[in-house]
Formats: C-alpha cells, structure tokens, sequence
C-alpha cells in the first residue's frame, strides 16, 4: 500500500522540475497549473509579457556575457565579481589594489567606469525563422546556404539596431529549428559601485571553482547610467543612473531548504543536441587538449607573474578565465565518465532512430543523421591545427591582437554586410574597447613564453596541418633557440604593444599596416589570412549542419512528444527549480546551506582561504545583524539548488516565487560541470550567494548605509536627497 502512494506522489509530481532552460515565450505555453505546484506564485505573464516586453525578466539583463539583475529603480545591478573582475583590475595598481582590497563607491562621484562595460535590458524577441528559411536559394550547395543565412541575420539586425541603442541578435535555436530576432536596449555607461576583496569574492579561489562546499562571496554591484533625457549614452559626467522599470527587491528572508527558486538569465553554450559520436569527440579530443594547452598558459603566467607585483596585477585576468575553462574541463571529462552521459545519449539517439525507422515522414532525419556522422570523421583530419588557432585567446596578445588588427583592415574594404559578422561596423566600438582594454593585461615576459608556446606546437604539426605563417616567419626547422631570438626581435621592433600606436593601427588600412612593416604586425597578418581561410570552411560546414540538423532534431522533438528547451546560445532562459543539498558518492550527503561559521573554519589565512580581517573582525564577534537564518541560526554564504545552469549563467538573479532576489548564482558542483551533455536531476545543482551574505557583507563589514537604504533595505532619507 505505501510503495503504491509513494510511486502516485512522484507520478504526480509536475513534470518541469529542474531539467530545461525555458526560453521566455516556453514559459508562457509550459502548464501554469504545474508551475503554481511548484511554487510560482507569480502569473506566467508577470515574467514576461511578450506584448509589452515588460515583466520580470526585463529586469534580468546581459553583463557582457555574463547575467545580471536590476536590484533598484536607479540603475543598481547585481552580477558576479568574477564577472566584474576587468572594471576592478582595470582600476587596479600596486599602489592603489582593488583586487586585493575591493571597492565601495561612498557617493556616486566615486563610482568607477569601466572600459567597454556594457549592460543590455531585453525588449522583444520575435519569431523570424520564415524569414531566415526563405533567405535560401533553392538547390544552394552549402557555403551558399550558411552566407544566405548569415547575410539575411545581418539585414534583420541591421533593421533592428536602426533604432538608438539597439543590440539585437538573430539566435539560432535547435540547430535551426527555429531563428529568433532578439532586441535589447544597450546601456554603455557602467559603473563599479561595489566591488568585496578578493578574499571574499573569490574566497576558496581556484581550489574551490566548481565545487561544493562553497563560502564564495562572488558577487558586485554595478550601476547602469544613461544620458539625462533617459536615452543610452556613453560614459559622461553628466550622465544619470537609469531608471529601471522592472527590478527584483531584496528578500531579508532568504530561502531555506525545499523552497521554489527560479535561476534567469543568459546560459552560454551546452551540447544536448549534439550525436554521441560528437559529443564523443569532445571527450576523447577537445577537452583533453583544453587541459594541456590551457594547461602550458597557466603555468606560464603563474611563473612570470610570481616574479614581478605589477605583473600578477596584469596576468590576474586572463589566469583568472584560463583557469576556469581548464578546471571545467577536467570536470567534464569526469562528469562524462561517471554519469556514462555519452552511452546514455547514445542509447536515446538508438531509440530515436529505431523509432524513426518506422515512420516515413522521418526519413529524412535518418539520413540527415547518417550524413552528419560522416562528416564529423572527415574534420578529424586537420583538428589540432583548427584546435590551435581557435584558441589564440589561451596564448600571447600579441598574437591574438595582430591577427585582430589584421583581419580589420581587410574585412573593413569590403560592404559592410559582406565582411564577417565579428567585423561589422556594429562591432568596431567593442573591438576598439577590447585593444584598449588590452594595454592592463601585457606582461612582455610572459608574452615572449606563451608566443614561443604557441610556435612550438605549430611547428611539431604534420604535412597537414603546417601553419604557413610560422613555417614562413620561424622557418619550419627552427630550434627554440631560433623561435626565442626571433621573438624577441619582433617584440623588440614592435609597435604593437603601445596602446596609441595600437590604436591608430585599429584605422588602419591593410596597406598601410604592411607599409609599417612591423615585424608582430607582419606575422598577424599572414596569421589572419589563415584564420580568414578557416572561417570559410566553417561557414561552408556551418551551412551542411544548418541543411541536417534541423530535421534530425525535429524528429527527436516528434519523439520526446512534451516540450523540450533548446540548448543554451546565449539568450535569456528560465529554469525552475527547487532548494536542495545531494550525494556526491556512495555515503555521503551534502546540505545545500553554508554559513559564515563555516567560512571561519576554512580560513587559513593564506590564499585561497585568506578572509580579509575586517570580515573576520566582524564573523567572530558575531556581529550578525538582521542577517542569521533561524534554522541555521547563522548568516548564511551559499546555497544550492537544482537550477538547469551553465557557463553564461554567472551572475543570474536567483529569485523566489514572488520574484523577489534570495541569490545570485556564480557556479556548478563539481559533479555537474558535465550537465551541458545532459541534465541528472540526482547531481543537477548550481551554486548561488545568499542574498543574506551580500547584506551581511554591506551592512555588518563595509557599513555601506547609503548604498542599503538605496536598496530598500535600511530606512532613512530618500535616496534622491542624499548625494548617493
Ligand atoms: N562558474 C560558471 C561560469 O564561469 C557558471 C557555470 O558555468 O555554472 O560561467
């Protein structure tokens, strides 16, 4: 009889728990009844109201790549600090270190900008996957078909962003399945207005990425500021913070376990539609090679940067993204391994085509499948030279910056809806702010190493995979002796590392930039045209998937027969999900709180366990203000829950039924670093700040009284006649 009941009350349980990153109109068709059963508490159309483009995800804004929250109605938005990290280190220097110190604006004045920052509020996103379709000449071969759809996104953007301040997007969902036009406002003037040390903000540091127990304080706020008549603008000092519609107030509360969260935002990438044979490649291949490319970068930069106080200051950054793409590759190897995801896929994809094979009108997705696994093996040919220059962001700048300046002056002689998508004149001010941005992260010693990396391995490759640029700038037998005298004669004789001369070489023309002849400039340019090269094949193989796999996953959907989320490609996404702890391995249970008491056990006083004192002064006279959670009779730091989350999703409002702020999130277990093949609702768990830790943090540690009343959340005078 019991066995009988309990096996009814999982039956009835409603099917949307956890596993889906829903797009914003799938929220409005899942079943309400089944998300009030869950803890909505809200209506559907109090997230987002299509009509309007208002509700509650208006509130939850993209913080270049990152996601973030409105949290005032004057502009104030919360994200992770790992997703500030450059503001901060862009204002940083050995005598002025807000890495290690952090920030807190004590009036508006004060608050810092950041170079490039921008924050986009979305506005609509409409269905143009007509449109795209009929883009396609009949009987296209492949290049044809991926440059006729890349040229009609163009249009459509080009027509959305004629409206000011304007970034818009053509998504690609399922692999084509269906193309969305989404329209967003861009706010260009960012600033920092709180930002914890280091010792909070990364507490536990790499040794603790990607993994639970968790006492990270990851999280800063930023402000968003807009010309006096409301309109965007870039930075100005007359500029004012932007009044935001929609925005999530602070919950005092908290959660505690078992309570109803919704994690919004902006999920970067996951691979769930791809074949087992593709994701197997990423096992066998990608990730492994990730490990040890990546692997040689860090290790470059931790050696030159020990060596020098400024340049730890300069490497901070890109160690900093270097060391999280390597870690997560470690755990999606793990992950792959012991959740057996690539079998399990590949027993479901085997019960697809069984099933397919009996029903005519899914012909097509069978042999759509067959023709993709075919031309999966071919690109095995030339994989570690295409891995190579994919990943010239894991090497030296002066690499990835000459290619960069390069590839502008070409691409900029032609239309401007012929060059390619990245070099568009939409593009430009994002480029120009990223050179600039550039000028904090050179190390010159760590640059020589990381060049020398880099032609190493280009120089072991086969008769196939041969890299011209080096073969013609080292010559292909060169010893290391060789390879380092020449770098350090190109970075001797180059102009590329001065921020004014890059500048200028940013307006350049290709003659001009060869007229210099710089000898960095020279090798990116021959660098670029192979880069250039392999962007052609791409599109030609971009078109032969957006020709496959769109039936192939039609016929997935037909099967799966209830609505599936499409994989993450950077637009805004809802997941549902619930407050809960889980069991890492055989005997073990892990709670979903952690609390400050737990951050004082861990503090070692040595990096990456090395709270500041102000924090520590405050944790052990357990001066714990309005901040202790009555269960765990403490302030709590972190939570979990089993959101559907990926990479994209730092810094997402984590938020309660009411829609009320209970979070942010900043990572995944360890576990679950492998949920972008497939979501295991056992280990399925993202991590999230405790808003409480952020109030406990401004309120008890910084005494940040104006920046709290501005949230709502201390009494006193309005904000407007205070200088905040
Ligand atoms: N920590 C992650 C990131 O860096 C978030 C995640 O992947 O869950 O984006």
């Amino acid at each position: 009889m019991k066995k009988t009941l309990l096996l009814l009350s999982l039956v009835a349980l409603p099917a949307l728990a956890g596993e889906g990153k829903w797009t914003p109109q799938q929220v409005l068709e899942l079943d309400p009844a089944a998300l009030r059963a869950q803890g909505l508490k809200l209506p559907p159309q109090r997230l987002w109201d299509p009509k309007r483009g208002t509700g509650l995800l208006a509130g939850t804004v993209n913080v270049g790549g990152c996601s973030g929250a409105f949290i005032s109605s004057t502009g104030l938005v919360i994200t992770n600090h790992h997703c500030a990290f450059s503001i901060i280190q862009e204002h940083s220097s050995p005598q002025r270190d807000l890495i290690t110190q952090g920030f807190l604006a004590t009036h508006r004045e004060a608050e810092l900008p950041g170079k490039g920052s921008r924050v986009q509020v979305p506005r609509s996103f409409t269905d143009v996957t007509k449109d795209m379709l009929a883009a396609v000449p009949a009987g296209a071969d492949d290049l044809t078909r991926a440059k006729a759809i890349e040229r009609r996104q163009k249009e459509l953007v080009a027509e959305c962003e004629k409206r000011p301040a304007t970034r818009c997007q053509v998504a690609t969902f399922d692999g084509g399945v269906q193309y969305m036009l989404v329209d967003a406002v861009e706010l260009k003037d960012v600033r920092l207005v709180y930002a914890p040390p280091r010792g909070v903000g990364e507490f536990g540091g790499d040794v603790d990425n990607w993994t639970w127990p968790r006492h990270t304080g990851d999280f800063a706020i930023v402000r968003a500021y807009t010309a006096p008549d409301g309109s965007s603008a870039p930075y100005s000092e007359q500029n004012v913070p932007y009044k935001a519609e929609f925005f999530f107030p602070l919950s005092p509360q908290g959660v505690k376990p078992g309570d109803f969260v919704m994690v919004l935002g902006y999920p970067g990438v996951t691979f769930r539609a791809m074949l087992a044979d593709e994701m197997a490649e990423r096992q066998s291949r990608h990730y492994p090679r990730i490990i040890d490319f990546y692997g040689e970068s860090i290790r470059i930069l931790e050696q030159e940067g020990e060596k020098d106080p400024a340049g730890k200051i300069a490497v901070a950054s890109t160690l900093k993204s270097l060391r999280n793409v390597y870690k997560n590759a470690g755990g999606q190897l793990e992950g792959l391994k012991r959740g057996r995801i690539i079998e399990k896929h590949r027993e479901a994809e085997e019960s697809v085509v069984r099933w397919a094979e009996k029903k005519p009108q899914h012909a097509e997705a069978l042999r759509a499948r067959s023709e993709l696994l075919s031309r999966q093996k071919e690109m095995g040919k030339t994989w570690e030279r295409e891995f190579l220059l994919n990943n010239l962001k894991a090497t030296a700048r002066g690499i990835a910056m000459s290619v960069t300046v390069s590839r502008l002056s070409r691409e900029r002689a032609r239309p401007d809806l012929e060059r390619e998508p990245a070099f568009m004149e939409r593009e430009h001010p994002r480029i120009k702010d990223q050179l600039e941005r550039e000028q904090k992260n050179l190390f010159l010693p760590a640059e020589k190493r990381l060049f020398q990396a880099f032609v190493r391995r280009a120089l072991a490759f086969g008769p196939e995979e041969r890299i011209a640029a080096v073969d013609k700038h080292f010559g292909a037998k060169a010893t290391e002796k060789d390879v380092a005298a020449k770098i350090d004669a190109m970075y001797a004789g180059t102009k590329l590392l001065s921020l004014t001369d890059r500048l200028a070489m940013f307006g350049e023309t290709e003659a001009q930039l060869q007229a210099r002849k710089d000898p960095l400039l020279a090798f990116g340019l021959d660098l670029a045209t192979e880069v250039a090269a392999l962007d052609e094949v791409k599109d030609s193989r971009d078109g032969a998937s957006q020709r496959l796999r769109p039936e192939w996953r039609r016929a997935v959907m037909a099967h799966a027969g209830k609505p599936v989320a499409p994989d993450a490609n950077g637009t805004l996404r809802v997941s549902f999900a619930k407050v809960q702890g889980y069991s890492p391995r055989d005997g073990v249970l892990y709670t979903p709180q952690t609390t400050l008491s737990g951050l004082l056990a861990k503090h070692t006083d040595a990096e990456p366990f090395d709270a500041p004192d102000k924090l520590l002064a405050t944790a052990q006279a357990r001066r714990l203000g309005a901040w202790v959670d009555p269960g765990l009779k403490d302030v709590p730091v972190a939570f979990l829950s089993d959101a559907d989350t990926t990479g994209g999703n730092s810094g997402s409002p984590t938020v309660n039924g009411k829609g009320e702020l209970v979070g942010v999130n900043f990572d995944r277990v360890w576990e679950n670093v492998a949920n972008d093949f497939g979501y295991n609702p056992d280990i399925a768990r993202n991590v999230n700040v405790d808003v409480r830790y952020v109030l406990w943090m401004l309120d008890q540690v910084e005494n940040a009284d104006a920046l709290l009343r501005e949230l709502g959340v201390r009494k006193g005078p309005p904000v407007a006649q205070e200088k905040r």
